[in-house]
């Protein structure tokens, strides 16, 4: 089954009491048992709900996988993940990770004696002299944010291939419409639906994807004793959701694209951070690991202060200043004064995070008008 297909058709079962061709909503905590032990499959809705095994489902199908379990954030999938390892191991992780994950990393896990360290992934190489026999875990996100780094994924696994390491990779910011690690030899896969699965900026939503039968049994052992599992209309808005990934995919790369081509003629901008530039750093690994080159572009300004860029961030009217991503709505946003505020300056200057660097998470509205909407923001910098 094509890509296409799998959105409309996975986790599709009809209901077998009604016909209902949607999966309902089973807003239901428990499940009426025949004898005690005897039941349709379903217990206590911690463990599983209708609703959520579809969306499971479903997801599992788009990402080319055998087992998935959603959470009720995406933050809840990587907390489930590193439970699964113990006091001493360490994990290895690209230095632009999400900021999210890194405060967990470093402000919660750190406290049970879990090690981190960071590096450049984008070269290999760099894996070699860090990682030592504690290491248990690499922990990666291509393209990351906000510069969209690009990893060459099957390169870190050739680095660890015939160890126990386990490869993690958030596939949040491709999505499967465009990249899908398992086939590059991840073994978890974690989504923040939050963004482009769920599509619609109205759920909070994770999930975890593999292949390996017992990494999927521990992880449905953390997952039904820590509890951080989503509800049934969650559940059903993402299964919607996922319905249009694929048109919304192909829509949100032509957006940023013709997005890309409009910046370029612009002579207040500096550098364009989008992995479908022949320059971008990482083009030719984008090329080769994606199906095209995603919705997300930044960009920072020959002038780089920090109030032009928050001129432009709040003289536009269709992108709309706001963190998160990958809605149908466009975005705008100012990493060093929200994402990556409690960076210091001196540490974002050594990332190249820019004072006048801005975020786009491209929408699906008409392309001309987005484009009006920057020129018109741009232009009111003279
Ligand atoms: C948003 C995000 C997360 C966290 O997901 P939530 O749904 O907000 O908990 C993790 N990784 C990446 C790359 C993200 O963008």
């Amino acid at each position: 089954m094509k890509f296409g297909t799998k959105v409309i058709h996975s986790g599709l079962k009809t209901d077998p009491s009604t016909g209902s061709i949607i999966t309902p909503i089973y807003q239901t905590s428990t499940y009426v048992q025949e004898k005690p032990g005897e039941n349709k499959g379903f217990e206590y809705s911690r463990t599983s709900n209708p609703t959520r095994t579809a969306l499971e489902d479903s997801i599992s199908s788009i990402e080319c996988g055998r087992y998935s379990i959603c959470y009720a954030s995406g933050m809840g999938a990587c907390d489930a993940i590193v439970k699964l390892l113990k006091p001493g191991d360490k994990i290895i992780s690209n230095n632009d990770v999400y900021g999210g994950t890194y405060r967990m990393f470093e402000q919660v896990f750190k406290n049970f004696n879990i090690d981190f360290e960071y590096t450049d992934l984008t070269n290999a190489e760099n894996l070699d002299e860090i990682i030592c026999i504690n290491t248990k875990m690499i922990w990666i996100e291509s393209p990351s944010n906000p510069l969209l780094n690009i990893i060459d994924i099957k390169k870190i696994k050739s680095k660890i291939e015939g160890t126990e390491i386990l490869l993690v990779v958030d596939n949040t910011f491709a999505t499967p419409a465009l990249q899908n690690p398992l086939n590059l030899g991840a073994d978890i896969v974690i989504h923040s639906a939050t963004k482009y699965i769920g599509g619609h900026s109205d759920i909070i939503l994770g999930a975890l994807i593999t292949n390996t039968k017992t990494i999927y049994e521990q992880l449905f052992l953390i997952t039904k004793s820590c509890g951080a599992v989503p509800g049934p209309m969650d559940c059903f808005l993402a299964l919607r959701g996922i319905k249009t990934l694929d048109i919304r995919v192909k829509k949100h790369c032509e957006n940023a694209k013709a997005i890309n081509d409009f910046l370029s003629t612009r002579k207040e901008i500096k550098e364009i951070f989008w992995p479908g530039r022949s320059e971008h750093k990482n083009h030719k690994i984008a090329k080769k690991q994606m199906k095209d080159f995603g919705g997300m572009i930044s960009f920072n300004l020959i002038n780089d202060n920090f109030s032009d860029a928050v001129s432009i961030i709040t003289n536009t009217k269709y992108f709309k200043l706001a963190e998160s991503l990958g809605g149908v709505e466009s975005l705008i946003s100012h990493p060093a004064s929200m994402t990556h505020a409690s960076i210091p300056k001196e540490e974002r200057d050594k990332k190249n995070l820019k004072d006048s660097l801005i975020r786009l998470s491209v929408g699906i509205e008409d392309q001309s008008d987005l484009i009006n909407d920057l020129k018109n923001a741009l232009d009111m910098l003279h």
